[in-house]
């Protein structure tokens, strides 16, 4: 097949032309009109879970972990991800959603949160745990992903806008700014930018190594160990922050300082090493765009918050769907035309 052009040099774009180039494309192009890793991808928080709530985002999910698994650390840390109740509902909701995962083949278990060294569980009801999920580096897997890509014979042109190229097939991996390459062929993609913020805590004494992703279920309040011996904190926001502005909110700063000494006492008083904002690239649903957009142009993007845990499954799907016709994977929940009609965004979102 003639050139394909990948658009977006991101965990999705980077993983879709790795794959093509394994499935033996031998002319792709990987652009992006800035560098490696500089969109959302670079902004994330790295978290890779399994724990989903779908039969069809655990398949992704799934099939991504083992890519994952083989990458291997530091670029990937087996930890874990513990989920904490604090209610009775919510304990419920926790158990019923982990009968469901177990049923689809995702090892959750029930687990005593107090086993974790330092975290404060006074008000736990129950936690479930699977070991399997992990947290990772996304800058750094994307440029591996990329590294494998060129070696495969895939050409990176960094700084290079994809309207500016010719192509024979094009696959739009542009995140949050899919839109804007979309209108160029003349279709019209659902999706909105949301602004996310990260905070990272100075290194906090008695972080275990081995911290898994700590959610709190009820608040979404979650916190992961950084490479320094700090937290990187992160919450879903009460009021979406719709729009490309990026800023760090302040308030959001110290409520989330505070949420970390109850739940991590030696934590209380940490300073703030570093907080940044990003996008998040929503669809109305909160599930992507994947698979054919109009003749020989294909979508792979719409995360929602969650692209680079699936980048390994998406990357090969939409690899086998361009050189094949079919991929594996069941696409068909992510289908561009699900969204018939008039397109309405929810309010608030639970992330
Ligand atoms: C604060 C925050 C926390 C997150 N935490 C997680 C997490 O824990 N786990 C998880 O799985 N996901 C997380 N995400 C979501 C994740 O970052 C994204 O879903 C994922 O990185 C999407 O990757 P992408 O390659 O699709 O898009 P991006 O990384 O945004 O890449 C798109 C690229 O396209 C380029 N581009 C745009 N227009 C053009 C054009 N016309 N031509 C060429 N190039 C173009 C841009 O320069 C950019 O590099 C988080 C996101 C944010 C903001």
């Amino acid at each position: 097949m003639a050139r394909i052009v990948v658009a977006g040099a991101g965990a999705t774009g980077a993983s879709v032309a790795y794959h093509l180039a394994l499935l033996g494309a031998r002319d792709v192009v990987l652009c992006d009109r800035g560098q490696v890793a500089s969109g959302s991808t670079g902004r994330a928080m790295g978290g890779v879970r399994q724990q989903f709530s779908t039969a069809a985002e655990v398949a992704l999910a799934q099939a991504s972990i083992r890519f994952f698994e083989e990458l291997g650390e530091p670029l990937f840390e087996q930890v874990g991800y513990l989920f904490l109740a604090t209610t009775e509902q919510g304990l419920a909701d926790l158990v019923e959603r982990a009968e469901l995962q177990r049923s689809l083949g995702v090892p959750v278990e029930r687990v005593d949160p107090a086993a974790v060294p330092g975290l404060a569980v006074g008000d736990v009801r129950g936690a479930v745990i699977c070991r399997t999920d992990g947290v990772a580096d996304p800058a750094g897997v994307t440029r591996e992903v990329v590294r494998r890509a060129v070696e495969l014979g895939v050409e990176l042109r960094a700084g290079s806008d994809a309207r500016e190229l010719s192509w024979e097939t094009l696959v739009i991996a542009c995140g949050p700014w899919s839109g804007e390459l979309g209108e160029t062929v003349g279709v019209d993609l659902p999706i909105r930018p949301l602004c996310r913020q990260l905070v990272d805590t100075a290194p906090v004494a008695g972080v275990p190594e081995r911290l898994p992703m700590v959610v709190e279920l009820e608040t979404g309040f979650h916190f992961r160990r950084t490479p320094t011996g700090g937290l990187r904190l992160a919450m879903g926001e009460r009021e979406p922050r719709w729009g490309w502005r990026t800023a760090v909110d302040a308030t959001l700063v110290a409520d989330w300082l505070a949420r970390l000494a109850r739940r991590f006492p030696a934590a209380a008083g940490v300073g703030v090493a570093r907080s940044w904002a990003g996008l998040y690239d929503m669809t109305p649903d909160a599930h992507p765009i994947l698979g054919r957009l109009a003749e020989n142009v294909y979508a792979a993007c719409g995360f929602s918050g969650h692209g680079f845990m699936q980048s390994p499954a998406v990357g090969r799907a939409l690899a086998e769907e361009i050189l094949h016709g079919g991929s594996a994977l069941d696409l068909s929940p992510y289908r561009p035309d699900r969204f018939g009609g008039d397109v309405a965004f929810p309010e608030t979102l639970v992330l």
